[in-house]
């Protein structure tokens, strides 16, 4: 019998959400201690209390974030346990390497990384069962910022293909109706490049332009997300010969233009 435990940190803002997702995963008196978050010592308190009584068998992370995996080296340590990453990253170094497909077992529990790039390159999701642990891939109440377009597209389809019941998320609430959720980002993602796409046609020129168009009424805060966004979004569009990105490749000021393609 397997049970999944929060422990809330206590890091809400735009990014965030209500907090980062610490999860204990329980089997048999094991658990296994999954995105510890950031070293915040009343979050780490929280973390001992809901050890007790259990043995510790690993600290894991999604990805190298600052709010997700800062507290695993110390905690690791502490707990005398392997810290399961899929590369090294600010402020953390795996003790154990994960690569697709790597099982890690404890109790009777069988926990999977599934190679899942995009957000950032180094992300996982862990497969339970019929169970995923998403991390920043998916998150609860919200959509995430990518890094790299076609890698997270290509990262959707592939936790799509196992046809999780339930997602357990790095922020907000879990979600029950794995299936759909899955769906609606995909389709989330196809949106937002067509509204790209319309934004450069409508007569958009730079990075800034296409934001004011397909973010209007963005809080100031989130613009330098939003041009993020955008950025990765284009470079997709670049690579598959959609696009054509001015040099100076950065800020909001570069420039974009729709390639020529006959009969399209
Ligand atoms: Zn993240």
């Amino acid at each position: 019998m397997t049970a999944i435990e929060l422990v809330l940190a206590p890091n809400p803002g735009p990014f965030t959400g209500p907090g980062t997702n610490t999860y204990l995963i329980e089997s048999k008196g094991e658990a296994l201690v999954l995105d510890p978050g950031p070293i915040i010592p009343v979050h780490l308190d929280a973390i001992r209390v809901a050890l007790t009584g259990l043995i510790p068998v690993g600290v894991a992370v999604t990805h190298t974030h600052p709010d997700h995996a800062p507290a695993a080296n110390g905690l690791g340590a502490e707990l005398d346990v392997p810290v399961y990453g899929f590369a090294p990253g600010d402020g953390f170094e795996p003790t154990a390497r994960l690569e697709d497909g790597f099982p890690i077992g404890f109790g009777a529990n069988r926990l999977v990384a599934v190679h899942t790039p995009g957000h950032t390159s180094d992300h996982v999701c862990f497969r339970l069962g019929d169970y995923l642990f998403t991390g920043d891939h998916i998150i609860g109440g919200s959509t995430v910022i990518i890094e790299d377009a076609a890698a997270y597209m290509a990262s959707l389809e592939k936790v799509a293909a196992l046809a999780p019941a339930r997602l357990y998320p790095g922020h907000g609430p879990q979600l029950p109706d794995a299936r759909n959720v899955i769906a609606e980002y995909i389709a989330h993602r196809v949106q937002r490049e067509q509204e790209v796409l319309t934004a450069l046609r409508s007569g958009a020129t730079t990075i800034d332009e296409i934001v004011d168009i397909v973010y209007a009424g963005l809080d100031p805060n989130l613009r330098m997300a939003a041009v993020f966004q955008v950025r990765s979004q284009l470079i997709k569009l670049r690579d598959e010969g959609w696009v054509v990105l001015g040099a100076g490749n950065a800020g909001g000021a570069t420039t974009v233009r729709l390639e020529e393609r006959p009969g399209v």
